[in-house]
């Protein structure tokens, strides 16, 4: 760890009171009542094995993997420690230190630097898995209970994956979308990502037909790369940094007001792009300059107001905060009130609704029966409203709510705002 990035750190641990305000708010320290599994131990377990007065064990990387990094704590923390800076380059300092757990590990060469690296074989992953899931296997693999042979855990991360959409996001799409028949307000780029790319495409649909309809011409670069936001969580810095890179390249080529993601994990993450590249005298202005246009869906939505006036959408939804929205980008009054502006829809708010879900990027897959435990008690919550859809602005949310929501045997819909205030537009304002 390089003497700056020490100091940056050395002043997060110090601003920390020990006063305890971060623990009823942790997942995870509400799971078992351990010190070390808290905010409050994890980081003085960071500082102490930071100072090496203790070793990096297999314990300790436990911990901090055992960690959502929901940063519920971060708001929670009266002393403004930002404990996700912490945990992530704690991650990193495990990752170069080669003490990855060993599935970790897997998943990290396999899916992240593998298949979310590249668009390319993102998108061949994407036709495989349509393959999979059209040709019948997929059911018939579920249904025949062959994997829960070899472990229950494994038949439950099978029911995990995604859907693969028929079509990519990107190549449905121009790579310009103008506004039609009515006045434009702007132009905005918009983020296609990595399996939004793939697999619940239709929310990007939805989002580039708002956009449309409130007078906002839309650019989608064609070369964009991943955020890189679930690298960064999880320890490949370096990784995330090179398809930060591209982006930054890809996104300076075009004009636009602001850049729009209806992803909270990346919407979060490029606005970072700064920080990461604070010390690189190459790319610390430019992406200075491009995480200062990144605006998430509703949080653009919200402060330029929508000129095209919803139609009547009768539902009873619920809202589902996800952690990269409400705790690290603060953003929770602007989904709620977009929906609430929709009339005919009735918002019940969800008991602990910024309570982590367990999702949490790959946590699901690395860490399943604790994600498990944490989703039940989501699902408790969400039964109790007894809203027809719920709703949720993350696909890392909006998977694990799918998940749980069949688990559960309930009739309920996931939708991103987005969706709904597409469907509060009637197909005759498209005209
Ligand atoms: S990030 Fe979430 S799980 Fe991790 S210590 Fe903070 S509240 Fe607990
Ligand atoms: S609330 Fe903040 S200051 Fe208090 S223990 Fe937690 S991290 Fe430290």
């Amino acid at each position: 760890m390089d003497t700056s990035l020490r100091t940056h750190l050395d002043d997060i641990f110090n601003k920390c009171l020990h006063c305890g305000l971060c623990l009823p708010t942790c997942p995870t320290y509400n799971i078992d009542l351990r010190e070390e599994s808290s905010p409050r131990g994890r980081i003085q377990l960071m500082h102490a094995v930071e100072n090496k007065s203790i070793p990096l064990t297999k314990k300790f990387v436990d911990e901090i993997y055992y960690c959502l990094d929901c940063q519920a704590c971060e708001t929670a923390c009266p002393a403004g420690v930002r404990y996700g800076e912490l945990v992530e380059a704690m991650r990193n300092v495990i990752s170069e230190s080669k003490k990855d757990p060993l599935f970790l590990k897997i998943v990290k060469i396999i899916f992240m630097r593998g298949i979310l690296s590249s668009p390319v074989r993102t998108k061949l992953f994407g036709r495989i898995l349509g393959l999979y899931q059209d040709s019948g296997l997929r059911y018939a693999v579920d249904e025949s209970g062959i994997l829960k042979i070899i472990s229950e855990s494994l038949q439950e991360k099978h029911r995990l994956l995604p859907r693969s959409d028929r079509n990519c996001f990107d190549e449905s799409v121009d790579e310009i979308i103008p506004v039609q028949n009515c006045e434009k307000r702007g132009r905005v780029a918009f983020l296609s990502g990595c399996i939004m790319n793939i697999a619940l495409t239709k929310i990007h649909q939805d989002a580039i037909r708002v956009l449309n309809l409130n007078g906002y011409e839309v650019v989608i670069p064609k070369r964009q790369v991943c955020c890189g936001s679930l690298h960064s969580h999880n320890g490949d810095l370096e990784e995330a940094k090179r398809l930060a890179k591209i982006n930054i390249e890809v996104f300076e080529q075009h004009q636009f007001d602001f850049l729009v993601a209806d992803s909270a994990g990346c919407s979060a993450f490029m606005k970072e792009y700064g920080k990461i590249f604070a010390d690189d005298p190459d790319y610390s202005q430019r992406a200075k300059s491009l995480s200062s246009k990144v605006k998430e869906i509703t949080e653009f939505l919200f402060e330029v107001g929508l000129t095209k006036v919803p139609k009547i959408y009768s539902a009873t939804v619920t809202y589902h905060d996800a952690c990269h929205l409400v705790h690290t980008q603060k953003i929770s009054r602007q989904p709620r009130e977009l929906l609430q502006n929709i009339p005919g829809i009735k918002l019940i708010e969800l008991p602990e609704s910024s309570w982590c879900c367990g999702s949490a990027g790959i946590y699901n897959v690395v860490r399943h029966e604790d994600s498990m435990k944490i989703l039940d008690r989501k699902m408790e919550n969400i039964k109790s409203t007894e809203a027809e859809i719920v709703v949720t602005a993350n696909p890392g949310c909006h998977l694990q709510l799918e998940y749980g929501i069949e688990k559960n045997g309930l009739k309920m819909e996931v939708l991103h705002p987005v969706s709904i205030l597409s469907r509060a537009y009637p197909e005759i304002l498209d005209h």
